[in-house]
């Protein structure tokens, strides 16, 4: 599918001349030098708090939320709500969406980095993985590291249920709580609160 059908969703969801959201009209975005691909861990603080977990897939960044956010304990298995696709400018975005759009609140890049299909080079590519509903990636990000399963359950028989688990290698860390001990923006360096703020 062409990325401009693939951001459909993402741009009737939104009000371009009300939110400063990419439109995601730059297509394919910036890339990462190496041919990287690579992934963004959004904190996101709507209606509720919840983390966007995004993954570059083919042109567009593949997402879901994540109520509790990512866990490096590979005993925690973490609800992640597929979302629309997102442009790949959307990896750096931060800000405030206004109250009353879409989306509505404050919005920090809580982890960023590159990530590898471990499925790769001889079984599936990303597009194979997400069709057949099962992931495997190594993140190379700044707070997470390691490789992450991503399993679509369709719990409550909806399709947009998947599971996210921490794999249990070296970087496997039953005691590490990043989302707690290390909220702030990697991008700023600021806390939701003084993003809000600067706004
Ligand atoms: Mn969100």
């Amino acid at each position: 599918m062409a990325t401009d059908d693939r951001l459909q969703e993402y741009r009737k969801k939104r009000d371009f001349r009300r939110t400063a959201e990419p439109e995601g009209e730059d297509e394919g975005g910036r890339r990462a030098g190496d041919g990287a691909t690579r992934f963004v861990i959004h904190k996101h603080d709507a209606s509720t708090l919840h983390y966007d977990f995004r993954l570059e897939v083919d042109g567009v960044l593949v997402s879901w939320a994540v109520p509790k956010g990512p866990s490096t304990d590979p005993r925690e298995r973490r609800l992640a709500v597929r979302t629309e696709d997102h442009p790949l400018d959307y990896i750096d975005f931060e800000g405030v969406i206004a109250e009353d759009e879409y989306g509505g609140g404050t919005v920090l890049v809580w982890d960023r980095g590159t990530y590898r299909n471990l499925k790769e080079p001889d079984g599936e590519t990303m597009a194979e993985a997400l069709a057949d509903g099962h992931l495997t990636v190594w993140l190379e990000g700044e707070k997470l590291r390691g490789g992450y399963a991503l399993t679509q359950t369709k719990m409550r028989g909806d399709p947009r249920n998947w599971l996210l688990v921490k794999m249990d290698d070296s970087e496997a860390d039953a005691r590490r709580k990043p989302t707690s001990t290390e909220p702030k923006s990697v991008l700023t360096c600021r806390t939701l609160e003084e993003i809000a703020a600067d706004a």
